[in-house]
């Protein structure tokens, strides 16, 4: 921590949580928002805040702010022209230990280098910890940074249920949110010049290059559809098979379907991760199996012709088995491509650092829609994501919070009003 020890080393900060949300059962961690987990990492960020005499806040969206306020008048929580990192402290089912934390710990670390360096500014400087960016409890990723930049309607994320059938509006009142004021917050993001999030890299673009951090170009376009095909619960002794309408062997079609419709374009991805059967019995046929579609694509437009492909072979396939089935968007977001300038301002600071895209969402990513927005990534070995085989070297992980206070340095020492 600052101060008295020195700046914290990254490593050090994702030691104090590596043990929060461990699950035994699929390995890896899983950290939901507003569950024990996540709320335990929450308390650790508002901790660790405090300890370097941040002034935190959490927004009518459940974000929290921890801001080192900048000389000016007025210079602290949510005054104008403010330079702002973060990203997320929730993981998917059985995650890595760098995806989200790293780009807190590093924020934090990037304070110390700050203070360090005896860095002040006219500009404040905000640290952000978005709520559920990866979707995973309530089914929409970036759920924070949407309903804060306007991008979900307040009311549908309510209703958002989680697989104990409870609602969005519940579990975050539970938390202490009060939900009825939950959305667009435009007076929050004008007071906001620029946006870095840094990322562990899911993926080997820095693996190959031999470079520890790159600078993001654009976010490939995705988004999540949910396949609902109904057939008939039955015993599965008793059945006779030319007399089921088993929805499951629907379901693994439509998984075939996505592969095949995917290959067919060079640069998609299509991807069935998680098949709920109604009930889930050994000896049962499913009623319902209620099955997930990830799929992305530079452009839009194939995205849309991939899973326009998979909603045709779906219907098919419920027909000759007597089923039904239905197709929902749960999320779409478009191909982002990253501030230039503000980009190019960072590759002025880094002249080292490659530029990549990827295929990841991120809340960077919701945000570039309405502020000046970057990303920062930091190697990762295996190239492996979403997985507890996601990696950070120690170095490498020192090397990206370095970078990260240069860029940030360089972004508060602007003049007011430049930006
Ligand atoms: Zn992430």
């Amino acid at each position: 921590m600052s101060a008295a020890s020195g700046p914290a080393s990254v490593a050090g900060l994702l030691g104090e949580i590596a043990d929060v949300g461990r699950d035994a059962t699929r390995g890896g961690w899983s950290r939901f928002v507003y569950a024990d987990a996540e709320l335990t990492l929450r308390e650790w960020f508002v901790e660790q805040a405090q300890r370097r005499s941040l002034e935190v806040e959490t927004d009518r969206n459940g974000a929290i702010w921890a801001w080192r306020p900048g000389t000016g008048p007025g210079g602290g929580a949510g005054s104008p022209h403010a330079i702002v990192t973060g990203s997320h402290l929730d993981s998917v089912p059985g995650g890595g230990a760098f995806d989200g934390p790293l780009g807190v710990a590093s924020a934090l670390a990037a304070v110390d280098l700050l203070d360090a360096r005896g860095v002040r500014t006219e500009r404040p400087l905000a640290v952000v910890a978005f709520p559920e960016e990866e979707g995973a409890r309530f089914g929409v990723a970036c759920l924070g940074s949407r309903l804060l930049a306007g991008a979900i309607d307040p009311d549908r994320a309510r209703g958002l249920r989680d697989a104990d059938g409870r609602t969005f509006a519940e579990v975050a009142a539970g938390a202490g949110l009060d939900v009825d004021r939950i959305g667009p917050d435009p007076a929050r993001l004008a007071g906001i010049d620029a946006f870095v999030e840094l990322h562990v890299e899911q993926g080997r673009g820095l693996v190959d290059l031999g470079q520890p951090v790159a600078i993001g170009s654009s976010i490939l376009g995705h988004g999540r559809w949910r396949f609902s095909v109904t057939g008939e619960g039955n015993h599965a002794g008793t059945t006779r098979m030319p007399d089921r309408r088993d929805p499951m062997v629907v379901a693994a079609g439509i998984v075939l379907a996505a592969r095949d419709a995917a290959v067919a374009h060079a640069e998609a991805r299509a991807t069935v991760g998680r098949v709920v059967p109604v009930p889930g019995g050994t000896n049962v046929i499913a009623s319902r199996v209620d099955l997930w579609l990830d799929a992305r694509h530079p452009d839009d437009a194939v995205t849309a012709a991939v899973v326009a492909e998979i909603e045709r072979q779906a219907s098919r396939l419920a027909e000759a088995q007597g089923c039904a089935v239905t197709l929902t968007e749960e999320s779409y977001g478009g191909t982002v491509s990253f501030d230039a300038d503000l980009s190019g301002r960072l590759a002025q600071v880094l002249p080292e650092a490659p530029v990549l895209d990827t295929g990841a969402g991120h809340d960077a990513g919701v945000l570039a829609a309405a502020i000046p927005t970057a990303m920062l990534f930091t190697r990762n070995p295996t190239g492996v994501s979403h997985s507890p085989e996601e990696a950070c070297e120690d170095g490498d992980a020192e090397a990206g919070a370095a970078a990260l206070a240069d860029v940030l340095e360089r972004l508060l020492r602007e003049p007011v009003g430049v930006s």
